[in-house]
């Protein structure tokens, strides 16, 4: 067994082995990245062309370690391969509610987005769990969005899909997070327990001057609207697209031309500013 070990350490790079520490290290970092108070949640505006006022807010996690901010690209991945993306999600429903519940009360038909990996719907609880945080802070159910990928759906088992009804019954909305970049997308909308559509930015990238045919994009949001859902688009850069998408009939619109994500004080004024752009 010890000359099997050996020979394994022998084909492994120099480089490999640093990258492992590394990995290793952040994965044990991230263990402790809650007691630690390192996790925080940025707030990005989401603008409805029609009223011209900012919605909605989607929570995104954010990880300070020693000072240095982790992307959550890397960190989210690993924490869903560890479990403890369950323990990041409730963390950052929790510190949103909290954050948000003035602004929320303020105006009933405001809602707050935060996103939600396939490994928390697998937890037997997690319906009840959304709820009672809900209730504690006072933010009723309907002004909760959770957002999931298509992917969640592939092998959702019935308790997967009685969660989600059970949600959705208590009022929280549930939406399909980059939509356009799965499989099956358009034929199989018709079956998922969904309330909107997050068209990915991969495809509002796509206008560019605003005079091109984009009939993907307009199939979309068509195929959404005669489906009773409402349709966000995220990654809404120029004012080109926001005049292309409101064109469309889009109903929301998220992106760096209203506001970057926002942590604390700088919320409020990114929310003025979204609604003012
Ligand atoms: P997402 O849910 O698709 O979130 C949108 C991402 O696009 C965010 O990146 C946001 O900062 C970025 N974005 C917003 N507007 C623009 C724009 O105009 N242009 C471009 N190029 N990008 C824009 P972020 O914050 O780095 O998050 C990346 C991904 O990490 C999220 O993608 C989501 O899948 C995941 N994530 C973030 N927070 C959480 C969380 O609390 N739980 C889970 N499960 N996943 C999370
Ligand atoms: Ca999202
Ligand atoms: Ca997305
Ligand atoms: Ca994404």
């Amino acid at each position: 067994a010890k000359a099997a070990g050996k020979n394994r350490y022998l084909r492994f790079h120099p480089d490999m082995m640093t990258a492992l520490i590394q990995r290793t290290d952040m994965e044990a970092g991230l263990q402790l990245a809650i007691p630690r108070r390192e996790i925080s949640v940025a707030f990005q505006p989401i603008v409805s062309p029609r009223m011209g006022q900012v919605v909605q807010v989607e929570a995104l996690a954010r990880w300070d370690r020693y000072g240095e901010r982790i992307p959550p690209s890397v960190f989210v991945p690993m924490a869903e391969r560890s479990g403890l993306i369950s323990e990041i999600g409730a963390e950052v429903m929790a510190l949103s509610l909290v954050q948000l519940a003035p602004w929320l009360k303020e105006d009933l038909s405001r809602s707050v987005a935060v996103n939600v990996s396939g490994v928390q719907l697998l937890e037997p609880d997690f319906a009840s769990r959304v709820l009672s945080l809900a209730e504690a802070s006072g933010v009723g159910a309907y002004q909760l969005v959770l957002e999931v990928t298509e992917s969640v759906f592939f092998d959702a088992d019935c308790s997967l899909i009685q969660q989600l009804s059970s949600l959705r019954e208590a009022g929280v909305r549930v939406a399909l997070d980059d939509f356009g970049t799965g499989y099956s997308s358009l034929g199989r909308l018709q079956d998922l327990p969904v309330d909107t559509v997050k068209i990915d930015k991969t495809f509002v990238s796509m206008v560019r001057t605003g005079a091109e045919r984009l009939p993907i994009l307009s199939s979309m949001i068509n195929m959404a609207h005669s489906l009773g859902l409402t349709v966000t688009a995220e990654g809404v850069e120029t004012v080109a697209q926001a005049d292309y998408l409101t064109a469309l009939d889009c109903d929301s619109l998220q992106g760096y031309l209203f506001s970057l994500p926002e942590t604390g004080a700088r919320l409020e004024l990114a929310v003025q500013q979204a609604q003012e752009a």
